[in-house]
């Protein structure tokens, strides 16, 4: 069984359909790779053939490139891998370039094959850039299918001639947010961005297709760049209007990226280059700055965490082995706040029946309301229709009245954030429900042991933590309490992938994971501000090494009463043991003034009526004046980085932390943590143990015991180890 396969009809068209072995969407493989060439080697050879349809057999054609294949390019070039690298994309490049000739004579341009694309659904990555090496692309009229060239999303760039081939075909302003931003276009829209040529209905895609290459001229084959007296669209960069765009370009790049992206540098750097040589050495620049990409440490930690460990999370990675599928059929949510009310439509949307409970009939109608609200700006943007927003508003029933909960197989539990009341929940809840239904809670701070107390059940009881905003965000933290059983693991795991967002587990702690790496960057922010450092600096130091927020922002966003609610019950936990008064001495401040952050149009940045922000606020200065001497932005940023990731270690250390892919994934997925390094434990292996215990022995001797070198780091540096090495997932499974 091969992944493609081959036929003649009667009329002399070649078919060669996708259809990856054993996958409900098409990936591409370097074997797979090689068994299309073959069979595009054989049609040209054939002359009874008189042109070819590449298409799939199944309802799309293609998810993109198994990222795998990259670290297996990689790893057969044994001591020089960039070669292996280079080689490998050269050889598709020669591949995709003999289908976009297609056997015609170089110099008169004539006697070419005409290759077709027909695209039945969903085509991206290398699955668009096949077909944008064909001669013309038809889609059918699929409204669900996305077409487009994801790649910058994992840290890399289209580099099988998709760069190349997009920006001389639509020019360079263009085709920037198709590269730079992996924009993803419904066929109607592809067709008139110019991505596309041709949108038919679904049952004409075939015969349309027939009809184009029996009827292609010799013309009709030759692409714009390999004709007489091509002209980029837009204009090249030596062009006064091609110059605008790249000058353009090259500042938006770095605004966006602030220079920590390898990826978005480098294809800026494949179209610069690559616009002002012919063709082929485009393709060649392409190549090198690909491969320069694929070497790049940055871009293999985020392939390997946003791609390669997300998906495996999202397959069930951690989930219980044994525990028959829980798919969740109806929920019950408590609490119709803003938490639960985003629970009630996730759910919903993905066609779970729910039940919407608060103490006041309004209040549970003002939940289910906030899923019209969302249904019906997707009205708007036409994402959503009428009858789609009425199925699924429908699932969702909104009372007061418990008794309605008969029959739910899992509680989520989102009322106030008060043992109490958490507790006076659990037992209304679990006299209704049967009992085999799971209860979580999506508590964020409270420690899912103790609530469990609450539980006749505790089995059955765990921790469900959904962020902020619940239909954005993709990380749900799912929290195992001391008597927590696998059933209601393997029941939170099932619930999370019918929403299909991406899941980890891990063990009942302070903060449990995101919460507890994310306070302590938030802290180091404000303490820098107590210590006179301006705090300008430690927000743009922040963003220069990759986090989507400053510290002092982020507390602004969250609400900085929140902060001062957190930190009282610290302090309360931690007795003398507590560590951050320095901080709480500026938070109390700006909340006893009323400043407590955006919702307040006050706080540590001003804000103006309508709520936009405006700048730092000033009073910050008079408040606590400037130190004289500044710290260098290295130096502030490692503050911030190892305020972050030392908990991250610590986590791994206690247990919290049970797979260092969910420690990766969940801090980019959770709380943005620099993407480009492919999260904490990924950036420590970047720089080295070594490396990470001399910048911690230094900030310990500066700023004390916050910043002790965890044992775990001196143990790995002493024995040359990271931790991809040490806590490789296949070893952990053996
Ligand atoms: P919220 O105040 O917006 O909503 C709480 C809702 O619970 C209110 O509508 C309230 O009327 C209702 N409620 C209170 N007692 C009830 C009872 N006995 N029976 C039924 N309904 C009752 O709060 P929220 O921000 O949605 O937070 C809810 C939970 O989610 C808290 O435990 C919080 O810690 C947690 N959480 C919040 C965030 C966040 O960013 N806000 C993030 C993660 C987790």
């Amino acid at each position: 069984m091969t992944d493609f396969t081959y036929s003649v009809d009667a009329d002399g068209v070649a078919t060669i359909a996708w259809d990856t072995v054993g996958k409900s969407m098409n990936v591409m493989s370097q074997e797979a790779f090689l068994t299309m060439d073959g069979m595009v080697d054989k049609a040209l050879a054939d002359a009874a053939v008189k042109g070819i349809i590449i298409t799939s057999a199944k309802k799309d054609f293609a998810g993109g490139m198994d990222l795998n294949v990259i670290a297996k390019m990689k790893e057969d070039g044994g001591d020089d891998p960039a070669k292996s690298v280079f080689e490998g994309v050269m050889g598709m490049h020669a591949i995709l370039r003999k289908i976009e000739r297609a056997g015609m004579d170089p110099k008169t341009l004539k006697g070419g094959k005409p290759i077709v694309a027909a695209l039945p659904g969903t085509a991206l990555g290398i699955g668009l850039e096949i077909p944008l090496s064909c001669h013309r692309i038809i889609a059918a009229d699929n409204p669900r299918a996305k077409i487009g060239l994801p790649e910058i999303m994992v840290g890399i760039f289209p580099g099988a001639g998709g760069t190349t081939r997009l920006v001389r075909k639509m020019g360079a302003m263009m085709a920037a947010p198709f590269l730079l931003e992996g924009k993803l276009s419904d066929p109607k829209a592809a067709k008139a961005a110019g991505i596309i040529d041709e949108v038919v209905a679904p049952e004409d895609l075939l015969t349309r297709a027939k009809e184009w290459v029996l009827g292609a001229k010799d013309a009709d084959l030759v692409k714009p760049w390999d004709a007489k007296g091509y002209k980029m669209p837009g204009g090249a960069p030596y062009h006064p209007a091609g110059f605008m765009t790249f000058v353009g370009a090259s500042a938006m790049v770095h605004s966006k990226t602030m220079g920590v992206y390898p990826a978005a540098k480098a294809l800026l750097s494949a179209v610069y280059e690559g616009a002002m040589v012919p063709f082929d050495t485009a393709l060649k620049i392409e190549a090198r700055w690909f491969t320069s990409v694929l070497m790049n440490p940055s871009s293999s930690a985020m392939i390997r965490s946003l791609f390669i460990n997300k998906e495996a999370l999202e397959k069930g990675a951690v989930r219980p082995a044994g525990v028959p599928d829980q798919s969740v059929k109806k929920v019950g949510v408590i609490g119709a706040g803003m938490m639960g009310a985003g629970i009630a439509y996730v759910s919903a949307n993905a066609g779970i029946e729910v039940v919407l409970i608060d103490a006041a009939q309004e209040a549970a109608d003002r939940g289910k309301s906030y899923s019209a609200g969302i249904l019906d700006k997707g009205i708007a943007r036409k994402k959503v229709t009428e009858e789609k927003k009425a199925e699924i508003l429908g699932r969702i029933t909104a009372t007061t009245d418990y008794a309605a909960l008969a029959g739910c197989d899992l509680i989520v539990e989102a009322v106030f954030e008060d043992m109490g009341v958490k507790a006076e929940v659990t037992k209304k809840v679990e006299a209704v429900v049967g009992p085999d239904c799971i209860f979580a809670t999506n508590t964020s701070t409270l420690p899912i042991t103790d609530l469990a107390k609450a539980s006749a059940r505790p089995a059955q009881f765990i921790g469900i933590h959904f962020f902020s905003p619940v239909d954005k965000m993709l990380l749900v933290e799912t929290i195992r309490g001391k008597e927590t059983g696998d059933r209601a693991v393997a029941k939170a795991l099932d619930f999370i992938r019918q929403i299909r967002k991406t899941p980890i587990v891990v063990n009942d702690a302070r903060f449990f994971y995101a919460n507890r790496c994310i306070i302590p960057y938030i802290n180091e922010g404000i303490r820098m501000v107590a210590e006179g450092v301006e705090p300008v600096l430690i927000e743009n130091a922040a963003k220069l090494v990759g986090m989507p927020l400053g510290p002092l922002q982020l507390v602004d966003e969250t609400s900085i009463d929140l902060g001062v609610k957190i930190a009282k019950a610290t302090k309360l936990a931690m007795g003398d043991a507590y560590p951050d008064s320095a901080v709480d001495a500026v938070l109390f401040a700006m909340a006893d003034q009323g400043r407590l952050g955006k919702k307040s149009n006050a706080g540590f940045y001003s804000y103006d009526d309508k709520g936009k922000r405006l700048g730092l606020w000033d009073g910050l200065e008079a408040a606590y004046p400037l130190a004289e001497a500044q710290p260098d932005v290295g130096h502030v940023q490692q503050r911030l980085l190892m305020a972050q990731v030392l908990e991250a270690v610590r986590a791994l250390e206690d247990g919290v932390l049970m797979d260092i892919r969910e420690g990766d994934v969940g801090a980019i997925l959770g709380w943005g943590f620099a993407p480009w390094s492919g999260g904490p434990l990924s950036w420590l292996d970047m720089i080295g143990a070594a490396r990470a215990v001399e910048i911690c022995d230094a900030l310990t001797a500066q700023y004390g015991p916050r910043f002790t070198t965890p044992a775990l780091l001196r143990d790995m540096a002493e024995k040359g180890e990271t931790f991809y090495t040490r806590f490789a997932p296949q070893k952990k499974a053996a």
